[in-house]
């Protein structure tokens, strides 16, 4: 089997060294499995993705030396895609309309929400709100029964707490995500898990921040009936004060270096630092 990961931004901002550290380590992955690297824009959130910031990772991505199999894949030419997965969950019974807010539902539960539960308005009907769609632990749990039990990854990747090797997934940590949101109609957990079955991802290299965000996309592959990749999550590159170098307000893109002088081997001599200490 070819050997294939990714890198998938998404163009809601700059990118910064974090993103040049995942996509090093992916393309140079590949090149040693002698396989590829592909480049996916992870744009379905088109309040927030600018084609600025788009063409901008076009641009700072050839500036460090890497390049891409074409056509890269814009998830926004897909959603029909993801709205069929939805709607195939939905009629399976694995999703459920959630009316209120993250705000509400942490003030009533303070927990994890709770199927059904419609915001009711004065007059007992449904409130005139487009609901999110959720995932329902319990009814996937019912639905895969023993083989709930047995969902598991292989993490390659050694995280802050040694996490190598076979990871029961516990979904239950993020409980029931959002599948549908309620502003853009599909959520980031959907479109990737379907995106990395569709571009025959076989590794997939990200920070460590998305690790907990693995063990809901095992359970959407299997609910989905896709291959499970092995996963490498890698430890964050940290400035010199320990803050996370990464989208953080103000923190500094990789255009900025360029602009102050920096050459791309200045840049990977950097992140090749700050990963080591
Ligand atoms: N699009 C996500 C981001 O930019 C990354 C998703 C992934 O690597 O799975 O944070």
């Amino acid at each position: 089997m070819t050997y294939r990961t990714r890198f998938a931004p998404s163009p809601t901002g700059y990118l910064h060294p974090g993103h040049a550290f995942s996509v090093l380590t992916a393309a140079a992955a590949a090149r040693d499995a002698g396989g590829e690297c592909l480049l996916r824009i992870e744009d379905i959130d088109a309040t927030r993705c600018r084609p600025a910031y788009e063409a901008g990772l076009y641009q700072d991505l050839r500036w460090l030396g890497i390049s891409w199999p074409e056509p890269v894949l814009r998830q926004s030419e897909h959603l029909a895609d993801y709205e069929a997965a939805l709607e195939t969950l939905k009629a399976r019974g694995l999703v459920y309309a959630c009316y209120r807010t993250r705000k509400e539902l942490a003030q009533a539960a303070q927990g994890a929400p709770q199927a059904g539960d419609p915001i009711l308005s004065d007059d007992g009907e449904p409130a005139a709100r487009e609901p999110a769609w959720r995932l329902s632990l319990e009814a996937a749990r019912e639905q895969l029964g023993a083989d709930w039990d047995r969902l598991r990854f292989s993490e390659t990747g050694s995280g802050p707490d040694g996490e190598t090797g076979w990871q029961t997934a516990r979904p239950e940590m993020n409980g029931d995500v959002v599948l549908g949101r309620k502003d853009i109609g599909i959520a980031y957990h959907l479109a990737v898990v379907i995106d990395d079955a569709r571009q025959g991802i076989t590794h997939i290299h990200r920070g460590h921040d998305l690790f907990a965000a693995t063990h809901t996309q095992v359970l959407l592959q299997h609910l989905l009936g896709l291959p499970t990749p092995v996963y490498c999550h890698h430890a964050l590159l940290l400035d010199s004060d320990g803050r996370r170098l990464a989208k953080r307000k103000g923190s500094k893109a990789l255009r900025d270096y360029r602009a102050d002088g920096w050459t791309a081997a200045d840049v990977r001599a950097m992140i090749a630092a700050s990963a080591k200490a």
